[in-house]
């Protein structure tokens, strides 16, 4: 098998058979892969992750991963006006297992021209902590985003953003002790946003200029914590170059171009940054339930 599938020491067999056919859409592609080479594990059993991997690629448009990805990305069709003018939103998490103590990342917008608003905690004396982190389990608040569309100046930069694209990278769900590996991009060309971003933020520094990620959110996607890239530029400014938008734009029929020009740095209003770089967690706690993260439109207030 020539596709990437999900090293032996990481791999959960955690799907029944049953449920790979539903995944892929039929037994066909099921028997077909594994003819192939997917691993199948004791008792029958795929990983998930190889399951949604392949059932993203498989091309028919029918399965499940292709369906929430085709509606998850759909924003990537908007006009450039809509991906930049101001958006209010309210945005909360909160963390429902019993770990104490806990930490959430704030979301600090102000950097990209947003700001934040009525923002409360479960523990009102956790605010007055500046840190990124705060000793909450709960957080709310309104947050003002926008975007912004300049151009990457330097050929160097631009260069990069270039070769990128041209690894033929392609983005897949990884277990969490896989989705920082640098070495799986270009060993095997497959990347998580975290992943994608640590390689490409050093290529940038390998260049010589100041780059680092940044983790955040992305307002409207199902997946909702993300990372990209952050650079300086020759003009001095600070750029937002994010390598999974340009890749997932290209799974999106009518995509916006700009989403894929190598000559634009483009900073959508749906980034809601952190104020951490990969590594970082949104939040931190002893557990391994996820927070539950929720985004939605707010109306302007007159
Ligand atoms: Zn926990």
């Amino acid at each position: 098998m020539t596709a990437f599938t999900i090293p032996r020491a990481h791999r959960a067999d955690d799907t029944s058979r049953a449920a790979a056919i539903e995944m892929l859409g039929g037994e066909e592609a099921l028997d077909a892969l594994v003819r192939d080479g997917l691993p199948v594990g004791p008792g029958d059993r795929f990983d998930s992750r190889d399951l949604f991997n392949f059932a993203l690629r498989s091309g028919g448009g029918k399965t499940v991963p292709e369906q929430a990805f085709a509606f998850a990305l759909r924003w990537m069709r908007s006009p450039a006006e809509a991906l930049l003018k101001p958006r209010t939103s309210n945005f909360s998490l909160a963390l429902k297992c019993s770990c104490t103590p806990t930490a959430l990342a704030r979301p600090r917008p102000e950097p990209y021209g947003g700001s934040v608003s009525d923002l409360t905690a479960d523990d009102p004396t956790a605010l007055q902590s500046p840190n990124d982190l705060v000793l909450a389990r709960e957080l709310s608040a309104t947050v003002r985003t926008e975007g912004e569309l300049v151009p990457l100046r330097s050929p160097l930069l631009r260069d990069e953003v270039e070769a990128f694209a041209d690894l033929g990278v392609r983005w897949v769900k990884l277990p969490d002790s896989l989705r920082e590996d640098v070495d799986l991009v270009t060993d095997h060309r497959v990347a998580t946003c975290e992943s994608a971003s640590l390689h490409l933020a050093r290529r940038f520094r390998d260049a010589g200029y100041l780059a680092d990620t940044r983790i955040g959110w992305v307002i409207g996607m199902l997946d909702l914590v993300h990372a990209w890239v952050e650079v300086v530029d020759d003009d001095g400014v600070t750029k937002v170059v994010d390598p999974i938008f340009a890749l997932l734009a290209d799974l999106v029929p009518g995509a916006n171009p700009l989403l894929t020009d190598p000559a634009v740095a483009l900073r959508t209003n749906r980034l809601i940054p952190t104020g951490l770089a990969v590594g970082g967690r949104v939040a931190v706690h002893a557990c391994a339930t996820a927070p539950r993260t929720k985004i939605t439109p707010a109306k302007e207030k007159p």
